[in-house]
């Protein structure tokens, strides 16, 4: 029996036909850039996406973009995700080659690389559209100057007579990121706002009926299959829970538990696969996420699952213990381990993700140790996936 006829079309990077509840959003995209889309150069269109992961920010941005090339013959779209591209200078090199504009590797200064890409943009007449996907990234990592400098592009543009090149869409979970800006960058973008508010059970529902009628075959699902899963995904009063709101989530779930009925040879999705679906899928961590770390990050994040998971009865691992597994699995891999201020390194930035919490405690004879915990995801899929990763990387 078959339950997938489009299994595609459950995967994170799909990008749906329709977009439920987002019709807003993209409306006023479209309203917001209509002037640069009707007369390109004319102006410097900025304006920002917020709201929690798994609202729709990055789907209905990339949408508008092919709406953009749809609609333009002069107007490009430029997608950057800054959790890849942490670096002001890593971000024009991809706006770079997205616009197929060769820019040097390495060997010029941020500012020269700028400039090189203005004089090119000019020289090709381009025009393009530029989102920056998870901007805190970039602010976090390098400061908010490199963020002013890419929202102050337009005064570039001003003395060197040149027209308005870019439409900028900053998206982020929050206005945090702007309240970081210099005035003057705060003023260059403006007050743009669009809002991304987390999904109730019933939009939820009605996004998972969507994407159940293009990816499985009619009979292998019932509605109240999917209004289960709508249940413990969607927001409702009484749940502060901050994951809650995601269709990320709703949709993975929605993946596993066909599944498992597929791995069960049987022909439609029952509540158990639901239940088990549940229980294996990660929450806060999200696997494109994982595979944009780098290799050594992800093998040293193994390595805190596996001595979680060979210590069961303990929330906690010291720095200590997680070291040594690391070692363990770098001679299995092949690898030549990171250094120690390298593992806190990524201890560092793996908080700062929420994909693991740590606390210090001055418990014990030898001073204060690190203690590291993973509270709220199935060990056992987290140590797949990973695997799963880091074995298609080392080919
Ligand atoms: P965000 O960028 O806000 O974290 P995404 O845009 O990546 O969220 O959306 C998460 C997942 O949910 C993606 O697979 C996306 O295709 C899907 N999704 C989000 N909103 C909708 C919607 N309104 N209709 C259909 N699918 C959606
Ligand atoms: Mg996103």
């Amino acid at each position: 029996p078959r339950i997938f006829k489009n299994e595609a079309a459950l995967t994170p990077e799909y990008i749906p036909s329709k977009l439920p509840h987002r019709e807003e959003q993209l409306k006023q995209l479209e309203t917001y850039f209509s002037g640069f889309l009707e007369s390109p150069g004319s102006m410097y269109p900025k304006v920002v996406l917020i709201g929690r992961p798994g609202s729709g920010k990055t789907v209905t941005s990339r949408k508008f973009g092919n709406y953009v090339v749809r609609s333009s013959e002069r107007v490009r779209y430029v997608h950057v995700s800054c959790f890849l591209n942490r670096t002001l200078s890593s971000v024009l090199k991809d706006i770079g080659v997205q616009l197929n504009i060769a820019i040097p590797k390495r060997g010029f200064s941020t500012e020269e690389l700028l400039k090189m890409l203005l004089d090119m943009v000019r020289d090709k007449d381009i025009y393009a559209i530029v989102a920056l996907d998870d901007v805190f990234h970039l602010v976090n990592n390098s400061g908010p100057h490199a963020l002013g400098t890419l929202i102050r592009l337009g005064e570039e543009y001003v003395s060197r007579g040149d027209k308005y090149r870019f439409g900028l869409i900053l998206i982020s979970q929050d206005l945090t990121f702007r309240d970081q800006l210099d005035r003057s960058s705060q003023s260059a973008l403006g007050n743009a706002v669009i809002k991304f508010e987390p999904y109730t059970k019933d939009q939820i529902f009605e996004i998972l009926l969507a994407r159940a009628q293009e990816a499985l075959v009619d009979g292998a699902y019932d509605e109240e299959i999917l209004e289960m899963i709508a249940d413990v995904a969607g927001v409702d009063e009484k749940s502060m829970d901050e994951h809650r709101g995601d269709a990320r989530y709703a949709i993975d779930i929605l993946w596993r538990a066909s599944k498992l009925a597929e791995m069960k040879g049987v022909d439609r999705i029952l509540p158990e696969h639901v239940r088990e679906a549940i229980k294996n899928t990660l929450r806060g961590i999200r696997s494109d996420e994982l595979r944009m770390l780098p290799l050594h990050e992800k093998i040293f994040l193994l390595a805190i699952v596996r001595s979680l998971m060979k210590n069961p009865n303990s929330p906690y691992i010291p720095f200590g213990t997680a070291e040594d597994e690391y070692q363990m699995l770098c001679e299995q891999y092949g690898q030549e381990p990171r250094k120690h201020t390298q593992l806190w390194e990524y201890l560092r930035d793996l908080n700062t993700k929420g994909f693991v919490e740590t606390r210090t405690s001055s418990k014990g004879m030898r001073g204060r140790t690190t203690l590291i915990s993973i509270p709220s995801e199935p060990l056992e899929t987290l140590k797949e996936e990973l695997e799963k990763i880091i074995k298609g990387e080392l080919g």
